[in-house]
């Protein structure tokens, strides 16, 4: 685990070498912290809690932001926290099969997880995370994964927007859901919505400004414009070949 790098007071990001996952975490009081989406690796978990520790910061509560495998990790050394996450997420990996095949899918990736602690979350049903650090305000929508929940600090001005405004990701559309692309624009344009914004953390890449920001979601709405209009295009933010599948993918969807 890379170090924790402060991108807001009190506000700290450590980034995965596994995609790039971000791992948020908000300092609140009596050494208290939140945190956000803690990943990948178990060697990354237990360093993450060391370097929690080393700060004389103890997690009280957590936040999954959507119920993919890299979002619903935990370590037993980060210790026994409630651990919450929007109630259609929740909903989904209550789902025995679901569990069972993002289990597998955690360890094709980042084996060696404590199965007991994957996933375990508790349905919040919206507004703010229930503690005493600095308020922080849940958005729920259903673009990228059933139940995904942003959460935005008024404060500081800091959106941790799960697997949405990416500098390294293309949209990637739940393609279960019956309308993808109904949805996604539903969900871009709630973060849209929120003023104030002055820093951004993706679930995969890296922290922005408000211009970069706002440059995401203006780049995202031009994707899933050409993706609506069944064009065939490009995406400056395909560079591998697993996204390269999942835009040939969504443009084949969209072209039937
Ligand atoms: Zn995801």
């Amino acid at each position: 685990m890379p170090a924790l790098t402060e991108i807001a007071a009190g506000i700290y990001v450590a980034t995965s070498e596994f995609m790039l996952t971000t791992t948020t975490v908000v300092a609140g009081p009596d050494c208290s912290c939140l945190v956000i989406d803690p990943a990948v690796t178990v060697a990354e978990l237990t360093a993450l809690a060391a370097a929690l520790d080393s700060r004389g910061l103890r997690p009280v509560v957590a936040w999954s932001t959507h119920p993919h495998w890299d979002h619903v990790l935990w370590h037993a050394s980060l210790g026994k926290v409630p651990r919450f996450a929007a109630p259609a997420a929740v909903a989904v990996l209550d789902a025995d099969a679901v569990r069972d095949a993002t289990i597998l899918e955690m360890e094709e990736s980042a084996p060696g997880h404590d199965h007991s602690l994957f996933g375990r979350l508790t349905p919040l049903p919206g507004g703010a995370v229930p503690w005493d650090g600095p308020r922080a305000e849940v958005i729920v929508h259903d673009a990228h994964a059933p139940g995904h929940g942003a959460v935005f600090f008024p404060d500081a001005g800091v959106l941790v927007a799960g697997d949405m405004c990416s500098d390294v990701e293309i949209p990637l559309l739940d393609m279960r859901a019956d309308d993808p692309l109904g949805d996604y624009r539903a969900g871009l344009s709630r973060l849209g919505a929120v003023t104030g914004v002055r820093r951004v953390v993706p679930g995969h890449g890296h922290a922005g400004d408000n211009a970069g920001f706002r440059g995401r979601l203006a780049a995202d709405s031009a994707y899933l414009d050409a993706l609506a209009r069944g064009e065939s295009f490009g995406d400056p933010r395909i560079t591998e070949d697993w996204l390269r599948a999942e835009h040939d993918k969504q443009v084949r969807y969209y072209r039937r």
